[in-house]
């Protein structure tokens, strides 16, 4: 167990990367088109010092599946050389192997989490929008306000959410530690982000 510091005291994210060509075009194309669109809302940007935010996921086989790559939120726009494919992971050791040309996403574990909940929801969308969370938090399943961003407990919190119905069914989830963090899923890319926008 890596511990960040004391006071903090929460497990280190751990990423394996294994450096390796890009994932088949024809894989990222569908969640591409909704991850530049997101990109052109703001809700996938770069905050005021150059750190990007927001990342978008398709499932692959089973509990793989393909991600943004680590550091991308900031770039206009994206194509097969900013995916990554998360491999295996480990939701209580905060842990995963990617492989790819860039480094998955570090919000991947929260990604990890959701595919677990359902077998129905093969894309994962995480944005940042102020005003939604102060919109939605409460009014739609929200993790808990200590789970803070990249952690176990985030990944807990989600799996705790999905045991209530409503989560599953509302496909939005307002991330209450994580501050403007929202996350929608859905069958598809499309599903995922019309949850979204008709939520704006
Ligand atoms: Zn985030």
């Amino acid at each position: 167990m890596d511990l960040k510091s004391p006071e903090e005291g929460y497990i280190k994210f751990n990423c394996r990367w294994i450096r390796a060509g890009p994932v088949p075009e024809g894989q990222i194309t569908w969640i591409n088109e909704w991850r530049n669109k997101l990109f052109d809302l703001g809700l996938i940007g770069a905050d005021s010092k150059g750190t990007g935010f927001g990342n978008v996921s398709k499932r692959f086989k089973k509990n793989t599946f393909i991600i943004t790559g680590s550091a991308t939120g900031r770039l206009k726009r994206l194509n097969k050389d900013h995916y990554a494919m998360v491999n295996d992971y480990d939701l209580s050791g905060n842990s995963l192997t990617c492989s790819g040309p860039l480094k998955a996403s570090s919000e991947s574990l929260t990604h990890a989490a959701i595919y677990e909940c359902s077998s129905d929801i093969n894309a994962v969308f995480h944005v940042h929008s102020r005003e939604l969370w102060e919109k939605l938090k409460g009014e739609v399943p929200t993790t808990s306000d200590e789970a803070l961003y990249g952690t176990p407990e985030m990944a807990m919190e989600i799996k705790r959410l999905f045991e209530r119905k409503q989560a599953g069914d509302e496909k939005i989830m307002v991330m209450g530690g994580h501050r403007d963090g929202i996350v929608s899923f859905g069958k598809t890319p499309d599903e995922a982000g019309e949850v979204l926008l008709n939520r704006l």
